[in-house]
């Protein structure tokens, strides 16, 4: 059986020497044990698949590594053979081929988007390093095509609108209008039954005619053109389904009226017989006017060359003439197949390469058109391509420019997601905010509730989009804090003189002193105060009659960093100098970083932010280099008192079991520590990840509590996290 299935390739790849066909002979012997045992939907063994779309690939008479890399396309895929037995058996062309080949098995397209699917192809292309991959690819796609009864109505349809809407215009683009005809058929087959039977049922009683008809002006054509001895070789065939669907659509146009239902083409040996024969089938019939097109002197974008004409015989049928010469017929036909097309005795060196690498380019970013200019002009724009296409876990493409980063990706997506994103994964691996974006990579934003965005950011965003919700966002964040110092600074001023924000608010002269420093509202007054534009004292004296003051309201030096703030805080929070003593962290102006939440017993350090007081971050949190002015670093150390308690937050890998829950919080109630929150949610069948937050006073604690949770049964990893620390995937 194995021996015969091989022979039929063989007898479809004869072409190939018998080295060659050696070679196919290995990549088949790996096919055959790396998917024994595996059988297709339709009951067929798994082989089969992968022959067939060899033999595709054998009759598109391509070099032997791409018919060989039919055969092995599914096997990284789908068996448990794996990249580096491919390159130590096969070689590096053949690692490149299937590891792409792996690649664009995963890009699955699923929104209805049009401007998707134009997106989902361009990067299909940019994603390919070797235009063999898209060879084997559609070869591949075809094959599912034509043996797509077997599945169930929803998944036909699915994959015969993918292959619509993303591999059909592939296929034409690259010039393989022969298997673009065939994707879009039997696409139509499944995605509208009813039509394409009916049409079907019209086309093969009009087909029956049509042969006949075609016959009998072969026939007359034939003997005109051996009387101007012109050789070659005549054809004709009917339109395709889907381009009669298509028409009838688009232009309203029936069946009968189709000029170009009939087409016949003649195949010669060289443009000026191309030429010749057009007046021989003009003298003929009568040509219809403005119908002729000359695409071997303006060739289509996608290197198609031919000479169209439609005629009208005496008794009013229409047909099309196409006209071309060989060379031309292989790239109508094949397209870039035809580049790849095998040589006898041929390597494909470097400057072959180079070609098909600039090939690729100009096939990728041309439009499907056909004016000469308008393609130049989308050449010129797209030959550089400043953009890049990156996925969502969900397959979604997000179209950024060159040396996007995570961030502009989590804007994209959402300004929410982009406000709280934390991290981001990259083809599931852990990558920086820094990370530049590539082709074809698949981004994961984790996000954590809450969480802002830090100016930071504002230099590793390239997009517009990112950089202005960024901006937007830090200042809406910087008043509202601005506002809640303000108020807090106004306050202790207040009391220093025995009034309270009370009498602030209800004073005579609020009014005026609103206007005289450019606030709107009592609201927009604190903020001043808060961003330290104008003292608190200046602001009370403003509110106030002269004589209820000792003294005058002191000034703060204003300058554009806000070290007349920092100079502020340092006088207000007090102590000793240059140093601050941090307790409870109640007051407004001294807080645990949310990034870090230290604990007592930890080494701090703290940060004067502008308008925000001073954050004290754990001295070992990455977020610290982040804050790039050391001139608002202040040491900070912990105040030795007792009885404060702070959340503290562990994450917990562990064996997704039944009481886990259960047995995490006994332990840690038995240590008599109160227990804030505990969530738990299941990665899969066998693992989890718990979050509980605990109360504790200090780092000590938290560490005995780790070390208990440690020994639970089932518990595989705990580690201290900030707030939040369980991501959520990005919404989209
Ligand atoms: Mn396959």
């Amino acid at each position: 059986m194995e021996r015969f299935e091989f022979d039929t390739l063989r007898e479809r790849a004869r072409y190939l020497s018998g080295a060659e066909i050696q070679l196919l002979r290995r990549a088949y012997m790996t096919a055959a044990r790396a998917h024994k045992g595996q059988v297709r939907r339709s009951g067929e063994p798994y082989l089969s698949h992968p022959l067939a779309v060899a033999g595709i690939l054998a009759d598109l008479h391509l070099d032997a590594v791409s018919v060989a890399c039919g055969l092995l396309h599914d096997v990284v895929e789908d068996t448990d053979y794996g990249l580096d037995e491919i390159e130590g058996q096969f070689g590096k062309d053949f690692r490149r081929i299937i590891s792409g080949l792996t690649k664009l098995a995963k890009v699955h397209f699923r929104s209805p988007e049009a401007n998707q699917a134009e997106n989902v192809r361009k990067m299909i292309l940019a994603m390919t390093e070797d235009t063999r991959v898209i060879l084997v690819k559609l070869a591949d796609r075809l094959h599912n095509m034509r043996t797509l009864d077997v599945l169930r109505a929803e998944k036909r349809q699915r994959i015969a609108s993918e292959t619509l809407d993303i591999y059909a215009p592939i296929a034409g683009r690259l010039g393989m209008g022969k298997i673009e005809a065939e994707l879009q058929d039997l696409s139509l087959r499944h995605l509208e039954p009813q039509t394409y039977r009916v049409l079907d049922a019209r086309v093969q009683a009009k087909r029956r005619w049509a042969n006949e008809f075609i016959r009998e002006v072969s026939h007359t054509l034939n003997r005109e053109l051996r009387a101007e001895e012109i050789p070659g070789e005549l054809s004709g065939r009917t339109k395709s389904i889907y381009s009669i669907y298509q028409k009838m659509k688009r232009q309203k146009v029936e069946l009968d009226q189709m000029y170009d239902f009939i087409a016949l083409r003649l195949v010669t040996d060289t443009v000026p017989h191309c030429y010749t024969a057009l007046g021989v089938i003009h003298n003929s019939w009568k040509p219809i006017p403005g119908r002729i097109k000359d695409f071997i002197a303006m060739p289509r974008a996608n290197g198609y060359q031919s000479l169209h004409t439609s005629v009208v015989t005496r008794s009013g049928t229409h047909f099309e003439v196409q006209i071309r010469t060989t060379d031309m017929h292989r790239v109508a036909e094949e397209g870039i197949a035809a580049h790849w097309r095998y040589k006898a005795s041929t390597q494909y060196g470097e400057r072959d390469m180079k070609r098909f690498a600039w090939l690729r380019r100009v096939l990728e970013w041309q439009r499907d058109v056909d004016d000469p200019h308008e393609f130049l002009n989308s050449l010129k724009i797209d030959l550089f391509p400043d953009e890049v296409h990156c996925f969502t876990p969900k397959g979604e493409v997000k179209t950024l420019p060159r040396g996007a980063t995570p961030i502009d990706f989590a804007y994209a997506i959402h300004t929410e997601v982009g406000h709280s994103c934390i991290g981001a994964r990259v083809n599931g691996v852990v990558a920086p905010l820094r990370y530049q974006l590539r082709n074809g990579d698949i981004c994961e934003i984790q996000t954590r509730k809450h969480h802002l965005p830090s100016r930071a950011w504002l230099k590793i965003a390239k997009t517009n989009r990112a950089r202005s919700k960024i901006r937007a966002r830090l200042n809406a964040e910087a008043k509202r804090e601005a506002i809640e110092i303000g108020r807090k600074l106004l306050e202790k001023e207040a009391r220093a003189h025995q009034l309270s924000l009370r009498r602030v608010r209800n004073a005579p002269l609020l009014a005026e002193a609103l206007r005289r420093h450019g606030a709107g509202s009592l609201d927009d007054l604190f903020a001043v105060v808060g961003y330290g534009k104008v003292p608190a004292a200046r602001v009370l004296k403003d509110c106030f009659p002269k004589d209820r003051f000792r003294k005058d309201g002191e000034r703060i030096e204003e300058t554009e960093d806000g070290s007349g703030l920092v100079a502020k805080v340092r006088r207000f929070i007090g102590g000793q100098p240059g140093q601050i003593l941090v307790d409870g962290l109640d007051d407004i102006l001294v807080r645990r970083a949310r990034c870090c939440s230290p604990l007592p017993g930890e080494a701090i350090s703290g940060y004067i932010t502008r308008g925000q007081g001073v954050a004290v971050h754990s001295a070992r949190c990455p977020q610290l280099d982040l804050t790039q002015d050391p001139e608002r670093r202040v040491p900070v150390t912990w105040k030795a008192t007792t009885g404060n308690s702070y959340d503290a937050r562990l994450l917990l890998r562990v064996e997704n079991r039944k009481g886990m829950l259960r047995d995490i919080s006994k332990v840690i109630a038995d240590s008599d520590t109160d227990i804030r929150d505990l969530k738990g949610r299941a990665d899969d069948a066998s693992r989890a990840a718990v979050q509980v937050t605990v109360a504790v006073q200090n780092a000590k604690e938290v560490r005995s509590i780790a070390r208990l949770l440690q020994q639970v049964p089932g518990v595989v990893a705990v580690e201290r996290g900030a707030p939040g620390r369980i991501s959520r995937r990005a919404a989209t």
